[in-house]
């Protein structure tokens, strides 16, 4: 059998070993550059590659191909190959069928990363043997080729969903679910829910869907559509007699008879929406038997995920905030929403078509300046100048941390959350992130 991986990074090479390691004639090819490392793991494994280009005749003659998630359906490789009807997955649907490992799958728009790390980490404190992949870190199928792990907590994208044809997760997670990535779905917002809704699509009913009952494109699709899963809701108005919820200041989570308690005070990740993800990740860990004590411990010791809410100094009294990965509205939302005294929010960057009307009464309530930080503000200052008293546009990241600095008084918080992608003038949301936490540091 020959495996064609279109795409040498981490989920392309991983893909090449596993599949090496199963005795497939194994192709790489990069349209860009694949980095030095991986390179020589392809050499020492013996494995074909080539970059810089796509050549068809090698690539073609593949019985199965494993596409990267980068890599659109639209790009002209994957039409052609999809015109001669050879299949094209991604690396968790090649993976999968060669372990026997429990897996859990996490999807959503926001809160994929935060859930999985956390649900990893409730996991493996209570001493299983659990591997941490998709989207994040080590690939899948490394990790499978390594066969070192009886479960394993996934990030699953979109991306990595198109490309599944029979995998199904044990136990899923739907985070939620609001526009992100339509230029990948004809700009069709049903087409990205679709998507997202696949995780559950080969699930059976010894399977879990667990999800956030308060999100309105989640249970519509539930309304319209079937899972054989188990469903397990969550929700922070609404209680249930199986499922996880808030009441008085305290998650419950009843799956099992023997039902879960803790003060919401304790859990160390703090904003309504990681309350969210907390029950997500508990509803995971007492599926999977865990014991309340060690939960409720791991609960109160999770620091969170760079980037994300991460407390950077405090500075004179104030809270210096980064949440660089705020990529999109939602994120930006539940930043707003967690801030707890007068805030001046460092926002913008590329815009993905971004409706700031949900904002407003936040802003309204909790912003006491903008500082804009990005190639095209118009919308930004279109949408807020009539709303908070300052607003101010900046360049680089030194005037924005400066200059805020400069609006606040004691007690007061500087976030970061732009809402928007990064690519106008930085790296990525980490680069955009560290060059804030430097420029903090250095004030
Ligand atoms: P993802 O991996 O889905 O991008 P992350 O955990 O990296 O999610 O978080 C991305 C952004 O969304 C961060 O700004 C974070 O604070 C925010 N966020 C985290 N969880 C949620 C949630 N459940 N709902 C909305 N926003 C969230």
């Amino acid at each position: 059998m020959r495996l064609v991986v279109l795409g040498g990074g981490e989920s392309g090479v991983g893909t090449a070993i596993l599949g090496k390691s199963k005795g497939y004639d194994v192709f790489v090819s990069d349209f860009g550059k694949i980095k030095n490392n991986y390179k020589e793991v392809l050499l020492i494994n013996g494995i074909a590659w080539e970059e810089e280009k796509h050549t068809a005749d090698l690539i073609l003659n593949a019985d199965v191909v494993m596409k990267s998630p980068g890599i659109p359906d639209r790009s002209p490789m994957v039409k052609q190959l999809l015109a001669k009807g050879i299949p094209v997955i991604s690396e968790i649907e090649f993976a999968a069928p060669f372990t026997q490992a429990t897996i859990v799958g996490i999807t959503g728009s926001n809160g994929k990363t935060t859930t999985t790390m956390l649900t990893h980490h409730l996991l493996k404190s209570a001493g299983l043997n659990v591997g941490l992949g998709g989207n994040i870190g080590k690939s899948f199928a490394w990790q499978v080729a390594d066969n070192k792990y009886d479960s394993y907590v996934l990030e699953l994208s979109s991306f990595q969903l198109d490309g599944i044809d029979k995998f199904k997760p044990h136990i899923a997670i739907i985070t939620n679910i609001s526009p992100d990535h339509l230029d990948r779905y004809e700009y069709n917002y049903d087409n990205y829910i679709a998507a997202k809704f696949r995780i559950t699509m080969n699930q059976t009913e010894e399977d879990y869907l667990i999800y956030d009952a308060d999100d309105e494109a989640i249970t519509n699709w539930l309304k319209n559509n079937t899972t054989k899963a188990k469903l397990i809701p969550f929700s922070l108005t609404q209680t249930f007699s199986e499922g996880a919820f808030i009441k008085d200041n305290k998650m419950e989570v009843k799956i099992t008879k023997d039902e879960f308690t803790m003060d919401t005070e304790h859990i160390a990740l703090e904003g309504k929406h990681n309350m969210k993800n907390a029950m997500a990740a508990t509803s995971v860990a007492r599926l999977m038997q865990i014991r309340k004590a060690t939960i409720r411990e791991s609960l109160s010791d999770f620091q969170g995920v760079e980037h994300r809410l991460e407390k950077v100094l405090k500075i004179q009294n104030v809270q210096y905030i980064n949440d660089s990965k705020a990529t999109n509205v939602n994120a930006t939302f539940f930043a707003l929403d967690s801030m707890n005294t007068p805030t001046v929010w460092i926002v913008g960057g590329v815009d993905k078509g971004n409706d700031y009307n949900e904002l407003m009464s936040l802003v309204r309530e909790k912003v006491k300046a903008i500082i804009c930080l990005g190639v095209d503000n118009k919308k930004i200052i279109d949408a807020f100048g009539n709303v908070v008293d300052m607003m101010i546009e900046v360049t680089n990241m030194n005037d924005a941390v400066r200059m805020s600095q400069r609006l606040t008084e004691k007690g007061d918080t500087v976030l970061l959350s732009p809402a928007c992608a990064s690519f106008d003038l930085f790296e990525n949301y980490e680069d955009r992130g560290r060059q804030f936490k430097q420029a903090v540091k250095s004030l």
